[in-house]
């Protein structure tokens, strides 16, 4: 099974993909943490995409491609594929239509979470994640239930996103209304679309997944 986890930054996508990735044996690719990767890492390409990123502008789409093929090309044909922050534009979608057919695959179903802008930035404003398992956290809303201490693997270092500043998110925003939005129409006439309450709590939202993806 391949699908789409669509929605604007903080929709809660990431920490959906990484509870199917437990829940089911699904792989999550996720563009934005394999730039930040490429980023962090000081790669080449980490230098040039660095000043894009950090302002919340979308980074050219052949990049993104690229990364998405590399992924694929390492995976057993069978292998469930939760795509997490791609596509973000109809050229993107385009390519991934191809990709996926490249390799067998078919696109089963795009889940839309759909939630309310304004909430989303103060979501995003207080994210924060384990450095080492990348479990997501939130100053308000998830702490770790030992202070400072990773309730999943145990580490003791978390990280913020250089991203998750008011500024960059309000590009983040405009960047998914104008690109990201306008695909859906694309997966629409494939009739794959499905839609989910982002704004539920989070086991709610997760339990919506599932059901739409075992009629799936
Ligand atoms: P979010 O959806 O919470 O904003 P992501 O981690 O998915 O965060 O993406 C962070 C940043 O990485 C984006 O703002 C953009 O600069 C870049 N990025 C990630 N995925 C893509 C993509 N598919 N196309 C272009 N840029 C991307
Ligand atoms: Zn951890």
């Amino acid at each position: 099974m391949n699908i789409i986890l669509l929605g604007p930054p903080g929709a809660g996508k990431g920490t959906q993909a990484s509870r199917l990735v437990e829940r089911r044996n699904m792989v999550q690719l996720s563009t934005g943490d394999m730039l930040r990767a490429e980023k962090n890492a000081g790669t080449p390409l980490g230098e040039r995409i660095k000043a894009v990123m950090d302002a919340g502008e979308l980074v050219p789409d052949e990049i993104v491609d690229t990364l998405i093929d590399k992924e694929l090309a390492g995976l057993a044909p069978d292998r469930g594929v939760i795509f997490d922050g791609y596509p973000r534009t109809l050229v993107q979608a385009q390519s991934l239509d191809r990709l996926l057919a490249a390799r067998g695959r078919t696109l089963d179903v795009v889940i839309e979470l759909e939630v309310d802008e304004d909430a989303l930035v103060d979501r995003i404003s207080g994210r924060f994640s384990c450095a080492v398992c990348n479990t997501p956290y939130h100053d308000r809303y998830k702490m770790p239930v030992v202070p400072g201490v990773c309730d999943v693997c145990g580490a003791t270092e978390f990280k913020r996103r250089a991203d998750d500043n008011a500024e960059a998110v309000r590009t983040r925003m405009a960047e998914y209304r104008a690109k990201t939005a306008p695909i859906l129409p694309h997966y629409e006439a494939q009739n794959i679309v499905r839609r989910v309450d982002g704004m539920a709590p989070m086991d709610e939202v997760s339990a919506a997944i599932e059901a739409i993806l075992d009629q799936s």
